[in-house]
């Protein structure tokens, strides 16, 4: 993919996202990985006005090196990368259901969504939560780098921060991670029927998981 086409890309997906309402206001930013570093949405844009000319372009050690300046929250994007190597690209977003969520209490740290559908499994794979920082905040992209272990992480009271093979792919999964959190707070509490762990357990095995 070239430069041109990487950075069309990023544009054509802020638009989607905030046309699916998943970044309201001002809210969400996105990341690629290029050739020669990164192509990353600049802080000051709504997704639904980027421009291919203005995004912030950073080295492969995430130094501003071109464009405008990127989001606050590029920290936690580079922490993201580097805990998941096989990611490339980054979406953090204020969707609205995962921010409902990131706000309810109660929740299990290490699994804040159970698995109700195949999808979840298959798309979102090991879904933590990380407590409340400020956003752009350094203590938050230290929690990321701390969170390897998880595929994909709920930030409290703040958002969804997850990635995937390439654009497309970590949209649609920020998609998935949306819509369970969605049919999650829909279902009454005491009528939802989960997924075994057996069932859980076949899935990533026909499906090898998130990080085959
Ligand atoms: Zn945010």
């Amino acid at each position: 993919m070239t430069s041109a086409e990487a950075a069309k890309e990023v544009v054509e997906f802020g638009r989607y996202l905030n046309q699916r309402g998943l970044a309201p206001g001002g809210s969400g930013n996105l990341s690629l990985k290029v050739d020669d570093g990164f192509l990353v949405t600049p802080t000051g844009y709504r997704l639904a006005f980027l421009k291919a000319e203005t995004l912030a372009r950073l080295d492969e050690q995430g130094r501003h090196v071109a464009g405008d300046k990127p989001t606050k929250e590029i920290p936690v994007h580079l922490a993201f990368y580097r805990t998941h190597p096989e990611c490339k690209a980054v979406v953090h977003l204020h969707a609205p259901q995962s921010m409902a969520l990131s706000c309810l209490g109660g929740l299990d740290s290490d699994s804040p969504l159970p698995p109700l559908t195949p999808y979840f499994v298959m798309r979102v794979g090991r879904l933590g939560m990380l407590p409340y920082f400020a956003p752009g905040a350094a203590e938050l992209a230290a929690a990321v780098e701390e969170s390897g272990r998880f595929d994909a992480l709920l930030l409290r009271n703040h958002g969804l921060l997850i990635g995937g093979k390439n654009l497309d792919d970590a949209v649609a999964n920020a998609e998935e991670l949306e819509e369970s959190a969605r049919i999650f707070l829909t279902l009454p509490e005491t009528r939802r029927e989960v997924l075994t762990p057996g069932q859980v357990a076949r899935l990533e095995q026909a499906y090898g998981g998130k990080r085959s």
